[in-house]
């Protein structure tokens, strides 16, 4: 089998040898095993067990965890370069993938970025040890529930997921929607709100992010998931009762993850590289499908009529202008951005959930009918592409609000007299 070419050629966009490698490393994994497993996946919205088994054996559970942990140290552009190479075979695995990825950036590279005292320091470094031994030793599968289904995943509220202090540590009581990974994660990732007793008053500068083990007592896996599309996410929803946690299980020292997301805004791009991998492989697709190249497909060429080929260009300028946005976002990637930036970073995450379903969708069109039956990967990479606008707490309609405003206002500026 022809090796495919990647969607970020090392030495045109001048990557390291690490992001290089380990885009190789992520690409070869999925053209040669995710691609052939994925039809199932979708079909039966299962989990893809065996593709985090390969992420695990190659060492890429740990991506993100610092080399003196056992991991490969890659940051938060590094991780975004290999997850989008992943993202072109099964955007289920690579949507997943980054829930767990998540657990090791935000207490990794990130909190790195962060000026924390000496306490916090050493705290954060305690629970290091503990998760990453756990994912580098064990390969155990980290899930980041944050949706609620009201404002908080959105940056709006204090998380409606409780954390009541008590004796030895906390009891967490909540539900979280959309859990991907759902009954095949080994630890939660969850965020909930710090309470010191049932009369506190719930904030954001108390959201706690701690890992809730599985198979804890009063955490249970509730209802159907028979979505359009990222059908092996499998995410369902989760019921933490009563579950009692220790200091052990916290991911990041109390009050440090409130920091983190208002330091760290790229971060919330992580749900990117997925449909970044999409938008490459609707392209791709094309342009083999008109060739005559298609594997499971007569030979028969498409590519010499002159509307097929305004369509390709079209999607070709849409495919460079999404790669070039998203690659200067991730590159400027900091803590503290300024506003430019910023307003770059919504525009990139907006282009590249908007660009995938919009690509895709003109891949159908352009193939024509038989493209479009479920025998061949197409009609899975739209279904997949229409979910990345939806994805909280950058939907694509937020990122307009928030451009918009950001734009016409400085943060000190309003209209009231
Ligand atoms: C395939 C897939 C996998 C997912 N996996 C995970 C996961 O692992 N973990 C996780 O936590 N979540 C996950 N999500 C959830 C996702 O991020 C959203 O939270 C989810 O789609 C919420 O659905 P909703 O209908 O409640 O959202 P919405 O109704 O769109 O939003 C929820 C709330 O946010 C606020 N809001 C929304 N839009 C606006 C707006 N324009 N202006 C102001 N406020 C607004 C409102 O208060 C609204 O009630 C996943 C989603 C998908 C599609």
């Amino acid at each position: 089998m022809k090796t495919d070419s990647p969607i970020f050629d090392p030495e045109q966009w001048q990557l390291t040898e690490q992001q290089a490698n380990l885009c190789a490393l992520a690409r070869e994994l999925g053209q040669s095993m995710f691609a052939a497993r994925a039809p199932e996946y979708d079909r039966e919205a299962t989990f893809p067990t065996e593709n985090f088994k390969d992420l695990h054996e190659s060492g890429l559970l740990g991506v993100c965890i610092p080399k003196e942990n056992g991991g490969h140290g890659a940051d938060l552009k590094t991780y975004m370069l290999m997850a989008s190479e992943i993202g072109r075979y099964c955007g289920a695995t690579a949507l997943t993938f980054n829930m767990h990825v998540s657990s090791c950036l935000w207490t990794g590279p990130l909190a790195d970025g962060l000026t924390l005292d000496d306490d916090l320091k050493s705290a954060l470094q305690a629970g290091r040890k503990i998760h990453y031994k756990r994912i580098i030793e064990d390969g155990k599968i980290y899930a980041q529930p944050f949706s609620e289904g009201g404002a908080a995943a959105a940056g709006k509220a204090a998380f409606g997921t409780q954390a009541v202090r008590t004796d030895g540590g906390w009891h967490v009581s909540g539900k979280k929607i959309f859990a991907s990974l759902s009954g095949h994660a080994d630890y939660y990732g969850a965020l909930c709100t710090e309470l010191a007793d049932k009369d506190d008053k719930p904030s954001r500068r108390n959201t706690m992010y701690v890992a809730i083990p599985a198979n804890a007592e009063g955490v249970s896996v509730e209802g159907h998931w028979d979505p359009l599309g990222m059908r092996g996410t499998v995410s369902r929803t989760l019921i933490f009762d009563n579950v009692f946690v220790t200091e052990e299980s916290l991911l990041m020292p109390r009050g440090v993850y409130f920091h983190a997301a208002s330091q760290w805004p790229h971060m919330f791009m992580t749900l990117t590289p997925a449909y970044m991998g999409i938008a490459q492989a609707a392209y791709d697709f094309t342009v083999s499908y008109l060739r005559g190249e298609m594997p499971g497909t007569p030979p028969v060429k498409r590519r010499m009529y002159p509307t097929k080929q305004i369509a390709v260009a079209q999607m070709r300028i849409m495919l460079e202008q999404t790669k070039s946005l998203w690659f200067q976002s991730i590159s400027e990637a900091k803590p503290n951005p300024d506003k430019e930036s910023l307003l770059r970073a919504w525009a990139a995450q907006y282009t590249v959930m908007e660009n995938a379903n919009e690509i895709s969708q003109l891949a159908i069109r352009t193939c024509g009918g038989q493209a479009m039956l479920r025998s061949l990967h197409l009609e899975r990479l739209y279904r997949d592409s229409r979910c990345g606008a939806l994805m909280l707490p950058w939907t694509a309609e937020l990122c307009t609000d928030m451009i918009g405003k950001a734009a016409l206002y400085e943060p000190d500026e309003s209209d009231d007299e």
